[in-house]
């Protein structure tokens, strides 16, 4: 048995119907993982109540005597995340036998309320972890639940609660700067998407290890990243605390692929930085208390973010300066943090140029936009520029006229449009996104029919019914994949000073659409 010689320790839990499964688990997991998790809690055997302690124990022995990497055991109850139906005294019954029989491997976690009721004789406490996992909605006093685990003498706590919003993971870093100054050994996790960036960061912050499972489907708590993209797209093993921090805010974030790109394009230059995504609701707190240099809460070296849907346009109000361009847009999608402030840009607008460079000349071209938006917003500001003379086709006439009216744009009902005299048609709308737009269109191909060139903004998927109904309507089509690639090499390019490397970040955000 050994430990991977790495920056960050990477837990894998093995969660499998028995042991012959758990097994395979830890064979194919054993490169990557430094620990394993064994979920006992998984086990069918496990689940019945009618096994005696020592026969489980005999069960258990020789994959504790045969473990490859240190092993954590784990008996999760349902209350606590996990699937074992146990009365606790049954739990505590298997517990205290382990212990009583000598048979406890490197770790056995054992949940606070557990401990409260086993009796302290009886446990090992070199060898204890003792947990506590909150899924309430409403938010506890995490120093007051520390407190309390840190008078016991077990070697490890841990302390795992479910966010739903960025900002609620901070009171996870202050606990581990409480036990650094403690001199405890805490293991403290958000679980659920939006408290990634604990699994992520956390070692670097002091937390004795990550989970990780191998593959998403063997996930044990929400949230949880598998093994290998930490240790490959987070590069979690070079991560400390000097490293640079960038991320994606908006709601949802889960599905973006701008952590792939932003990602592999720092490893390709060897850059100490990470993005990462941060599922953020309340844009101001998450500003406020996480990132700018006057109020923030967290000793993170930021660098830069993303912004996207729905704060594409209240974070205005929230930043120190904000480019020329994106004023007049009226949208930021990207932060430069300063040490004085932070500054924001709208690389949108030349994002949605960059595709069309080569494809046609946009100077008295006739354009029709679809969507009165912000996307809509970036790119009438685009074409304006270039001197195109465009028209806006919007559902909501009403709502789309002051947009039309600001950008000197022409309006017309998207109902009965008809596009044939158009250069170019912009797709502006969701519609064809993977989700609830998906295999929706705001034009056919009878609609398309006679105009130049259809550019499709949304893309993912990359392949959607508007780009079909175009190609069959004889236009010549461009997907939003190159935009979205043109416009995260030129936030690289504000945020590093240094040219990206776009053929990768194209390379990669095709890859990560394939297997979307
Ligand atoms: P947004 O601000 O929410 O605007 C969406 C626009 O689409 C609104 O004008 C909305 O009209 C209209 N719309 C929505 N559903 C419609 C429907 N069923 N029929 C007709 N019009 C409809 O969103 P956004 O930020 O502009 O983004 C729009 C799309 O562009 C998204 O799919 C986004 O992913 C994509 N995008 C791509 C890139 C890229 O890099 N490729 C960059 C930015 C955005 P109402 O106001 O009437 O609701």
């Amino acid at each position: 048995m050994s430990e991977r010689a790495s920056g960050a320790r990477i837990c894998v839990p093995l969660c499998a119907d028995d042991f012959e499964g758990a097994w395979q688990l830890a064979a194919r997991a054993h490169a990557v993982a430094d620990m394993f998790e064994l979920r006992l809690d998984c086990f069918d055997e496990f689940a019945r109540a009618d096994r005696a302690p020592v026969e489980l124990i005999q069960a258990l022995r020789p994959f504790i005597r045969e473990r490859t990497r240190p092993l954590i055991l784990t008996l999760r109850p349902e209350e606590q995340g996990g699937w074992s139906h146990l009365r606790a005294e049954e739990r505590a019954r298997f517990w205290r036998e382990l212990f009583a029989r000598g048979e406890a491997p490197d770790f056995v976690d054992l949940e606070l309320d557990l401990i409260e009721g086993l009796g302290h004789e009886a446990l090992d406490w070199s060898r204890i972890i003792c947990s506590h996992h909150e899924f309430l909605e409403s938010p506890i006093d995490l120093e007051a639940l520390y407190e309390r685990m840190a008078r016991l003498p077990a070697r490890l706590l841990k302390i795992a609660v479910s966010v739903t919003d960025a900002v609620e993971c901070l009171p996870i870093f202050h606990l581990l700067a409480r036990a650094r100054r403690d001199g405890r050994q805490l293991i403290a996790i958000a679980m659920g998407f939006a408290g990634v960036v604990t699994r992520v960061l956390g070692p670097a912050h002091g937390a004795f290890l990550t989970y990780a499972p191998l593959i998403k489907e063997g996930a044990t708590a929400p949230g949880q990243v598998t093994a290998a993209e930490l240790r490959d797209l987070y590069r979690i093993d070079a991560i400390n605390r000097e490293t640079q921090i960038y991320g994606i805010i908006g709601s949802p974030v889960a599905y973006s692929i701008s952590p792939q790109i932003h990602n592999r394009a720092f490893a390709s230059r060897n850059m100490d930085a990470v993005y990462l995504p941060f599922e953020t609701r309340d844009v101001e707190s998450f500003i406020r208390r996480l990132v700018h240099p006057r109020t923030r809460e967290v000793d993170w070296r930021w660098r830069g973010l993303s912004v996207t849907i729905p704060h594409k346009s209240a974070i205005l109000n929230l930043l120190d300066s904000v480019d020329e361009a994106a004023r007049q847009i009226g949208a930021v999608n990207t932060i430069v943090v300063e040490e004085d402030g932070l500054r924001g840009y709208n690389t949108d607008a030349e994002g949605v140029l960059a595709p069309l460079r080569e494809a046609i000349d946009l100077k008295g071209a006739r354009v029709a936009i679809i969507g009165a938006g912000g996307a809509a917003r970036a790119a009438l500001w685009a074409f304006k520029r270039e001197g195109a003379r465009v028209t806006l086709f919007a559902r909501d006439l009403p709502k789309a006229q002051p947009v039309a009216r600001e950008f000197g744009a022409d309006l017309q009902s998207l109902a009965e449009a008809r596009f044939a005299s158009f250069d170019l048609v912009v797709n502006a709308t969701p519609l064809g996104a993977r989700g609830a737009n998906e295999g929706r269109t705001p034009a056919t191909a009878e609609q398309l029919r006679g105009a130049g060139i259809a550019y499709d903004l949304v893309y993912n998927p990359s392949e959607t019914l508007f780009l079909r109904e175009a190609r069959q309507a004889g236009c010549r089509t461009i997907g939003g994949l190159s935009m979205l690639v043109a416009q995260a090499t030129r936030q690289f390019e504000l945020w590093t000073g240094e040219e990206a490397p776009v053929d990768l970040m194209l390379e990669v955000a095709t890859r990560a659409l394939e297997k979307n």
